[in-house]
């Protein structure tokens, strides 16, 4: 790897956990620094295997921060900076958007402009090397019809709830900072999703918890809505690619050409419990319940991952039904993990989503 020291922000959560610990397995001279304001998402147990290793710094504190990220860029000599932080439930932004701008909108930008001032002041190698990460969603482009073809590089944004304008707004930043003041960034624009160490909130995790504790399972409307699902350790290596060898203000869609409806997924998910975890009689699936739909749903995600296929080379190597296997197992075997959250952290009023 080109890139020497990261700056990973909101590594404690889902995605930049995953991503902390398969870029320390492959690059044995990495230094990681993960700046995260541990909210509510951010668990730092999900990095208990490196948190003795020399090479993985923690510093607790918020993007918005900008003395602080100055000083973390500075001290470490950071060669990338890979933007994971974020307010990331939809559901909660239809609770209450303004957390989302606050932290998505505002803090990204003073984030963008810390790097700015740093890159700024960089030279030669340094300055060559310098990249800003920027990790976004599918979800900026809206929603799409069955049948009709998939995002896209050059969709249109058409983000439908508070958090997709929220990462939306946060994308358009990043390419002002390119444009206007030359910040070398690259964004990536992923479809959902899966693995170890997702939040109990989202679907899959919460149907696998709610399941063996016997416990409805509430999907949305009649489960018809589409997602593209894709295992996180592939998005950690998309996202490794696009740092090395994407290019300077361009974007990246990210999918795992695995489009399943959202009761497609219950079902699995609850087929592979029979097989793991019978229960003495009848099956998960019985526990299925149909809830309310969200306000202003998107129907159907899914992506065209041509363009880094052709010109990074990235495709994805898990299957969905070789991942989501074994992200059934891995949350079976660590069910203390999930425990902690729901017992410490988190209340589960809401539902499953997405
Ligand atoms: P997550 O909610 O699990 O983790 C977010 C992390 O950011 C947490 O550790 C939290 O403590 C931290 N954080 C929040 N606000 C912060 C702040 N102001 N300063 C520092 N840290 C802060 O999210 P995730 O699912 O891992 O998603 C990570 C990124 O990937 C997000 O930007 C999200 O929009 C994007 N994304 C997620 C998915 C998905 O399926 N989960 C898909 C595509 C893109």
């Amino acid at each position: 790897m080109k890139h020497r020291s990261l700056l990973v922000t909101g590594g404690c959560g889902f995605i930049g956990s995953n991503f902390i610990l398969e870029m320390l397995e492959k690059h044995p001279e990495l230094r990681v620094i993960n700046l995260d304001a541990l909210t509510y998402a951010g668990n730092p147990e999900n990095l208990a295997s490196v948190e003795d290793d020399d090479r993985y710094h923690f510093c607790h504190g918020r993007i918005g921060d900008d003395a602080l990220v100055s000083k973390l860029l500075r001290e470490h000599e950071v060669d990338a900076v890979v933007n994971f932080a974020a307010e990331s439930h939809v559901d909660r932004s239809i609770d209450n958007p303004a957390a989302f701008v606050e932290t998505n909108v505002l803090e990204t930008t003073r984030l963008l402009h810390a790097a700015r001032g740093y890159f700024q002041e960089l030279s030669g190698g340094a300055r060559e090397r310098f990249r800003f990460l920027h990790v976004s969603t599918d979800e900026v482009y809206g929603t799409l019809e069955e049948g009709s073809d998939a995002f896209s590089e050059t969709t249109p944004f058409a983000p439908n709830s508070p958090y997709a304008a929220s990462k939306a707004a946060s994308d358009h930043l990043v390419r002002s900072y390119h444009h206007t003041f030359g910040l070398p960034v690259v964004t990536t624009n992923c479809s959902n999703n899966y693995g170890p160490f997702q939040f109990p909130e989202k679907l899959i995790p919460l149907m696998i918890a709610n399941a063996v504790e016997g416990k409805p399972l509430p999907v949305y409307g009649d489960g018809s809505n589409i997602r593209d699902w894709l295992y996180v350790r592939d998005h950690a290596r998309a996202i490794e690619v696009a740092l090395e060898r994407g290019k300077l203000g361009e974007t990246y869609c990210v999918g795992g050409d695995a489009e399943r409806n959202n009761l497609t997924v219950v079902h699995t998910v609850c087929r592979i419990l029979d097989q793991l975890r019978p229960k003495p009689e009848g099956a998960y699936a019985d526990q299925i319940a149909f809830v309310k739909d969200r306000p202003g749903h998107d129907f159907r995600y899914a992506i065209d991952a041509s363009k880094i296929a052709g010109e990074l080379g990235w495709t994805p190597t898990v299957s969905f039904d070789e991942g989501i296997e074994e992200t059934v197992r891995w949350y079976l075997e660590n069910e203390a993990w999930s425990r902690a959250i729901h017992e410490n952290t988190y209340q589960r009023q809401r539902l499953g989503s997405l």
